[in-house]
């Protein structure tokens, strides 16, 4: 039976995923209760630093227990709360990409830090990092390098954590991103935009033992031999093995995907977890990542139920009152998803989710519910004709939200 508020043993590994459906971050237990916490983000509800809350909440003590904080990229779906997480996590080595660390970048923090339009940017959470880093001495990540590691003494185990990105062209592209987005002299910069692709990300290779572990971040994919997924997959200079936990870069975007990387960097059917990405219009993943992903593992899971559902032609009627169904969800979900896996040995590894957390398989179901839902409404209110009756359409909607809910229910305990 599982327990969300008990700590790994000593000698489990653990890996846990956070995303409460804008955000991102990574809890890890390498052994005799050493962590390491990758990007952070908030819980809606207590608007604390995810990572945080939950190491005490299984009575772990940031300030001695963990070893290594890593900020992949600056975006501020990943660092949101990291200010706070390396001010609790006095004992840590930090570490960031390359790329933040150019006259560049530190120019333009300092010509938007007065902006009032820049808050809720990320930009005001960058400028507290900006202060730690400089305080803290942190290990600046770039393909192929050791980062950090450590001996565990009672196991006789080795952990390594290196960067596989940003390689040398994508860093360089940085630093002309950033020197672009300086204000010229007189103009008033009103918001950065954001940086995409997130050329400077920073991919983790983590080795505990003889388990690996590939950290996507939001590194993209361009179609160029010496940037993005294709300058890791065909480096000479990278991990030969194959990592067993993959965490899908970029919130399951096809953007981020290569072939190569489930071919020859990680084992058959690794298990697999995104984060989605909801806010505004951009919703990640999309139905036909989803479909790719279940095609490449049968172990895939996402913190919390991915919005966007594939789009068929449907009346303004129909697709009001989905849309509806959809954002009524949406508000719901306020409590942060979470996928962990817990691995006492090879043949002792157990996923479990919190939450909203979704085992991709089952979102079939979930997919076949709204065209059914869509059928009903369409039938029942005669919106094909242009009769569409509202109250049965909301009798139609709460029906359909009803039954999401008890599958959301089912998925939840059967977890
Ligand atoms: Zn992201």
């Amino acid at each position: 039976m599982k327990n969300l508020n008990s700590p790994p043993d000593e000698d489990e590994i653990e890996i846990s995923i956070f995303g409460p459906g804008y955000g991102e971050s990574i809890v890890i237990h390498i052994g005799e209760n050493n962590w390491i916490i990758v990007d952070s983000c908030i819980d809606a509800k207590t608007k604390r630093p995810v990572p945080l809350q939950y190491l005490e909440q299984i009575g772990v003590d940031p300030k001695t227990s963990v070893k290594l904080v890593v900020a992949t990229h600056w975006h501020d779906d990943h660092i949101r709360g990291l200010s706070e997480i390396m001010n609790n996590c006095g004992s840590a080595v930090l570490s960031c990409s390359i790329a933040i660390n150019t006259v560049d970048f530190y120019k333009l923090l300092f010509l938007l830090s007065n902006n009032s339009m820049m808050k809720n940017t990320g930009l005001d959470e960058f400028i507290n990092i900006k202060e730690i880093l400089q305080k803290r001495n942190p290990i600046w990540a770039i393909e192929n390098k050791l980062l950090w590691k450590m001996d565990l003494r009672k196991s006789d185990q080795q952990c390594e954590v290196s960067s596989l990105s940003p390689s040398d062209l994508p860093f360089t592209y940085a630093l002309t991103d950033f020197s672009k987005l300086i204000p010229k002299d007189k103009e008033n910069k009103r918001y950065i935009p954001a940086i995409t692709p997130n050329r400077a990300s920073v991919v983790l290779w983590i080795k505990i033992g003889d388990f690996y572990v590939l950290l996507g971040a939001d590194l993209q994919e361009e179609g160029n031999a010496k940037t993005g997924w294709s300058a890791i997959v065909t480096s000479t200079l990278r991990p030969t093995c194959k990592a067993t936990f993959y965490k899908i870069p970029y919130h399951g975007s096809k953007n981020a995907h290569h072939i190569g990387v489930w071919t020859e960097m990680l084992d058959k059917n690794p298990i697999s977890v995104l984060t989605p990405f909801s806010r505004g219009d951009t919703k990640l993943p999309t139905g036909t990542d989803i479909q790719r992903i279940r095609n490449l593992t049968e172990n895939a899971y996402s913190t919390a139920l991915p919005m966007q559902i594939k789009k068929t032609k449907r009346s303004h009627a129909v697709e009001k009152t989905i849309n509806e169904t959809v954002k009524k969800i949406e508000q719901n979900i306020i409590s942060t998803g979470h996928v962990r896996l817990r691995k006492k040995s090879a043949m002792d590894i157990k996923v479990e989710l919190f939450n909203d957390a979704v085992f991709l398989t089952n979102l079939v179901a979930i997919v076949l519910f709204m065209l059914v839902a869509t059928f009903v409404v369409t039938t029942f209110t005669g919106d094909n004709q242009g009769l569409s009756g509202q109250p049965k359409h909301h009798a139609a909607a709460t029906a359909a939200e009803k039954a999401l809910a008890s599958i959301f229910k089912r998925q939840i305990d059967s977890a």
